[in-house]
């Protein structure tokens, strides 16, 4: 029982690449922590380093705990294979580091995660590639900017911190055509509710810190895409450029997410959907961007692309920041902190914490509002999540907390 290729999502994400017979009947995958590897003669070494035998060498190119991650996730995801990385970061950097020269052009979405915004806006870009900001909600957005130089298009859906959403099939079409590569960064979406490969995309990664780990005890990331591209992104921008290599120990951890993955994003979106209804109504919140919502401006997308909308929203207080401040203060249950994804349900505020790398002109210019907050709604009672949240804001409103205060 390895592979299970046509089995179902739940059962891979427990079952696909382990086989317990050949780990002395181990019902849970052992935890190979082992950094070097050690070859049956010098002539064996010198062929599974020349390639032309398979095995294990050391653990920063492969490691057997990690692999198995790698096969499981490819599986979830519909990609031919997969590469684990020391974090989300460590992904995304080493799969454009892969393939990007001096002189290549870079489209990417308006919207990104703000270490990704600042590791291309103030790294890449540094090296002689270009990156071009396109608003990817519009394909037509993305055929008046594509040319010969842009080998790679990059977004993410939704995408953090404002929840817009990309049309996947559509972009990664016009990106063929052109013979760019469409990376999507699923991390929000997660293979339970969107798979970017099956939709034409070429590359996913994922910060395998929030949902697929799930618990908020480790930082990780993973690349998947062709076999061929993740031998490039596992030998370039892995082993000899980032070195941002996956520990057994957080692979590990991983694998034990994935294996109530599905359960808890069905919960996650289950109470995303009520707590997004009850922010909403309430009258201290200006805007709720939350795609499950029948006003969200790509409802009609969110309805096609994902079959549940996920457990992330972003609001705006009447308030203003000064408002969002003094309600993240009134919080008891809902824990301030960065990251997303977890048990806990987690409030942040995007423009002085995930999204302070752009600066007040940049995110204006890239629709990142300076009074938004984001919320990770987590797996505690959802009538707990919602009354936490309906008395802090009563109190702002209470307080007459504005703008102006
Ligand atoms: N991508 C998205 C959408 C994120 O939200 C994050 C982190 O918050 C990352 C990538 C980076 O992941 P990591 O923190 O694991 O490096």
């Amino acid at each position: 029982m390895t592979c299970l290729p046509l089995s179902g999502f739940a059962t891979r994400a427990i079952h696909a690449g382990y086989d317990a017979a050949a780990h002395d009947g181990a019902l849970v995958p052992p935890l190979h922590l082992s950094s070097t590897f050690v070859f049956e003669s010098a002539e064996a070494g010198a062929e599974i380093f020349a390639g032309e035998r398979e095995g294990y060498f050391y653990s920063r190119i492969a490691n057997p705990t990690v692999d198995l991650l790698e096969q499981r996730m490819a599986a979830l995801e519909g990609a031919e294979a997969a590469v684990a990385t020391a974090s989300g970061m460590g992904a995304i950097a080493g799969v454009l580091w892969s393939f990007l020269q001096p002189g290549d052009e870079i489209i990417v979405d308006k919207t990104l995660y703000g270490c990704t915004f600042a590791f291309m806006r103030h790294g890449l870009a540094r090296f002689g590639i270009r990156i071009t900001h396109a608003d990817l909600t519009d394909p037509a957005n993305l055929s008046a900017a594509i040319s010969k130089t842009t080998k790679i298009v990059y977004f993410e859906t939704p995408a953090n911190p404002n929840m817009r959403l990309v049309d996947i099939a559509a972009v990664a079409a016009i990106a063929r055509r052109h013979g760019a590569r469409t990376i999507v960064d699923n991390t929000y979406a997660t293979p339970v509710l969107t798979q970017p490969i099956t939709l034409g995309a070429d590359i996913v990664v994922h910060s395998a810190t929030k949902y697929l780990g799930g618990h908020g005890d480790l930082v990780g990331g993973i690349a998947l895409g062709t076999a061929a591209d993740m031998q490039q992104v596992r030998l370039v921008g892995i082993k000899d450029m980032t070195g941002a290599v996956m520990a057994p120990f957080n692979a590990m951890l991983v694998l034990r997410g994935l294996k109530t993955l599905k359960l808890r994003m069905a919960e996650h979106c289950r109470s995303a959907v009520a707590v997004a209804a009850a922010l909403d109504a309430h009258q201290a919140v200006a805007a709720v961007h939350y795609p499950g919502l029948a006003g969200f401006a790509q409802h009609d997308l969110a309805r096609r692309q994902m079959p549940g909308f996920g457990g992330m929203i972003a609001f705006e207080l009447t308030g203003g920041y000064a408002a969002g401040v003094a309600m993240m203060n009134r919080l008891n249950l809902v824990q301030r902190a960065v990251s997303l994804g977890d048990a806990e349900s987690l409030i942040q505020h995007p423009a002085s914490m995930t999204h302070s790398t752009y600066t007040t002109e940049e995110r204006r210019e890239h629709g990142i509002s300076d009074g938004l907050v984001r919320l990770s709604v987590g797996l505690e009672e959802v009538d707990e999540i919602t009354a936490d949240l309906m008395q802090a804001l009563d109190a702002v409103t209470a307080a007459r907390v504005s703008v102006d205060a």
